[in-house]
């Protein structure tokens, strides 16, 4: 049978300043029965007046936006929704609606579940320090509602061949937009192609059960490699054309690092915190949450595939080869 490649529409990427170390964001506007942007940057007028130049470099103003999706819910994708109409339709993630809507007995629920869990994985008194890093960043998220939530297979109104896809991992609202017909994919954060998308620690939005978010997030890309993707619009960075590739190589990488972790593990038991101390020495300080959250994957892999075993001593999680 002979392939067919639809064209998806225009997609036009505009690039935007973040705070942040990861750099500029991505949003991207979709020209197809509707006029739809697909994330919206961070809350800071430096962001907000870069895209509004943009867009009319592009013929348009902010008002002609018809709706928005996002891809998921941390402030560098979420934060302009504040500037743009209260009247537009946003679309995303059931997940997302805590965090954009900053729902307080949520971040209760988040304090304690970190709380909890970092005790656990070895840590002390910099927990609250941590705390009110988080609390920090979503000064640049926004406060609203989403108006549609979808889920896996949804279709958007005004957006004829897309498709939503869940691709939890990254963010437990992670979702990521694909037009079969042409193969292509709005990717969110899920796959980067200078840097690897990180599994970041959340509390459970459902039940009691924490998400183990690295074998989540391995399962998103394989899902995304069997499709075949052919081009990536990422959250951050240049296009991605080679992406089944990409993530064979991004598969492989972690394999290696869980390797490294049982050789560490072989020599003696350890907790989360010192495997990462180990993993990162130069960088666990200062971006405790992410390395923690890179180190409990690492860990959650290899008790997947049985290659070690955990042991609660005085309240604390020890890791030990079987
Ligand atoms: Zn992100």
């Amino acid at each position: 049978m002979q392939e067919v490649l639809a064209s998806p529409c225009e997609i036009h990427c505009i690039s935007l300043p973040t705070p942040f170390p990861v750099g500029d964001v991505n949003v991207h506007l979709v020209k197809s029965e509707k006029l739809t942007l697909v994330d919206a940057g961070v809350k800071t007028i430096e962001a907000w007046n870069h895209f509004k130049n943009e867009l009319a470099k592009l013929g348009y103003t902010p008002e002609d936006i018809d709706q928005v999706v996002i891809t998921h819910h941390h402030p560098d994708h979420v934060g302009m929704l504040d500037y743009l109409s209260p009247e537009l339709p946003v679309y995303g993630h059931r997940f997302n609606q805590p965090w954009i809507t900053k729902n307080s007995s949520f971040f209760e629920h988040h304090d304690q579940f970190f709380y909890d869990l970092f005790s656990k994985l070895g840590v002390d008194g910099i927990i609250l320090q941590k705390m009110n890093k988080l609390r920090k960043t979503l000064a640049y998220s926004c406060e609203r509602s989403l108006s549609y939530e979808v889920k896996e297979g949804d279709t958007i109104p005004g957006l004829p061949g897309w498709t939503v896809l869940e691709t939890p991992g990254h963010a437990q609202s992670h979702i990521a937009l694909y037009h079969e017909g042409s193969r292509v994919l709005l990717g969110g954060d899920l796959l980067l192609g200078h840097i690897s998308s990180n599994p970041l620690l959340e509390p459970p939005m459902d039940g009691e059960e924490r998400p183990k978010t690295l074998l989540q997030y391995n399962e998103s890309l394989r899902i995304i490699r069997d499709l075949q993707v052919k081009k990536v619009y990422p959250g951050h960075g240049n296009v991605i054309e080679n992406a089944s590739a990409l993530i064979t190589e991004r598969l492989h990488k972690q394999e290696k690092r869980a390797e490294i972790v049982v050789d560490m593990l072989k020599e003696e038991p350890l907790t989360a915190l010192q495997v990462c101390q180990k993993l990162f020495p130069l960088v666990y300080k200062k971006e405790l949450v992410l390395t923690l959250s890179e180190t409990l994957g690492q860990l959650d892999y290899l008790m997947e595939d049985d290659y070690i075993k955990m042991e609660t001593v005085d309240g604390q999680w020890v890791f030990k080869t079987r």
